[in-house]
């Protein structure tokens, strides 16, 4: 490449004009996007624009406790969050009685989702597994409040036969599974949201298997570069998947901001999952996978799924579990 030729963005390699007009989903009452990390109050202008100029209208966040006050001050009509604990603070000694102190603090702003990182390197860093005594003392928590139980776990296939390759050290995704599975059924059916598809777009097989067996499990369809991908590379079955768990998805981008993102970063990750869901393209992404070459970079093909799959998927649903514990933001159906 040139001096003169500007190397195209990360998250724009096919030079698209994030700021042509798109309509809005086909949507009666908000768009609500489950699954998103607006991290500081200083993102929120740029983060707001391109939701406004994509259709997307509020947010379930995992915003740091701090910020979510300054957010709910200026955006509170458009904002809920989830408890999360501090970054900084995880597995570091005492950071169990910050989270429960940080959980009381997210429960006073609104907060009814608490959620748990157990990815396999998140696992190794925090110290907290599906059997830590720990992780039940946090849970007994939220569930005493009434919160809705929201886990990562699983990470993208590929990972775990590169970066998670050693399974003495960070466990098999069979073994991470089946502890979720046990603790889902010691819940008594509890609301649990399962993020990024329960952490498997990669074998719905499992995930029917999971949906069917707990009625209170719901999974988000969040993470685009990870739901570009695996969903694309299995449209048919994967758009079966949708309909036929039409009642269990939640809408959920997995945006995330930062000091150096404007319009055009938010906007390719709205940009992707709109037509992924509500569209058939069949195309290149703008966002680049850094998990597959350059030549083998995913292709979209978007599920187009029917109108009233997309009520659900992007308010009803959403609407409905926020309001089975209610929450006091976006329960209504305008
Ligand atoms: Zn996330």
């Amino acid at each position: 490449m040139d001096e003169q030729t500007p190397k195209l963005p990360e998250h724009n390699r096919i030079g698209v004009d994030f700021r042509r007009p798109m309509p809005r989903p086909k949507v009666r009452g908000a768009v609500i996007d489950w699954h998103c990390h607006l991290l500081n109050a200083s993102h929120a202008d740029p983060w707001f624009a391109a939701a406004d100029h994509y259709g997307i209208d509020r947010f379930v966040s995992m915003s740091p406790l701090e910020e979510a006050l300054r957010l709910q001050n200026r955006w509170g009509d458009r904002m809920s969050f989830i408890a999360i604990p501090a970054w900084r603070e995880i597995g570091k000694p005492g950071w169990i009685d910050d989270w429960l102190r940080r959980i009381d603090g997210f429960y006073n702003v609104g907060a009814r989702v608490a959620k748990f990182h157990f990815a396999p390197q998140s696992m190794i860093r925090s110290g907290m597994k599906f059997d830590s005594p720990d992780f039940r003392r946090v849970l007994s928590e939220i569930i005493a409040r009434g919160m809705i139980i929201m886990t990562h776990v699983g990470d993208p296939e590929i990972w775990y036969t590169s970066k998670y390759a050693d399974a003495e050290k960070f466990g098999t995704r069979a073994l991470h599974y089946q502890q979720w599975w046990e603790t889902i059924e010691s819940v008594n059916g509890h609301p649990w949201v399962g993020a990024h598809l329960g952490g498997n777009p990669e074998d719905p097989a499992l995930l029917q298997k999971m949906l069917d067996h707990f009625p209170n499990l719901w999974l988000d369809c969040s993470a685009t570069k990870w739901m570009q991908r695996e969903v694309s590379l299995r449209r048919d079955q994967m758009r079966d998947f949708f309909i036929h768990n039409q009642d269990r998805i939640l809408f959920g981008s997995d945006q995330v901001s930062g000091d150096d993102r404007d319009f055009d970063f938010y906007a390719s990750r709205w940009w992707v999952h709109r037509k992924l869901w509500e569209t058939a393209y069949v195309g290149p992404s703008p966002i680049v996978d850094p998990d597959v070459p350059a030549d083998q970079q995913p292709v979209i093909r978007g599920l187009c799924l029917p109108d009233e799959v997309l009520q659900k998927l992007y308010h009803d649903n959403a609407a409905r579990l926020l309001a089975s514990v209610k929450s006091p933001c976006h329960s209504e159906r305008a």
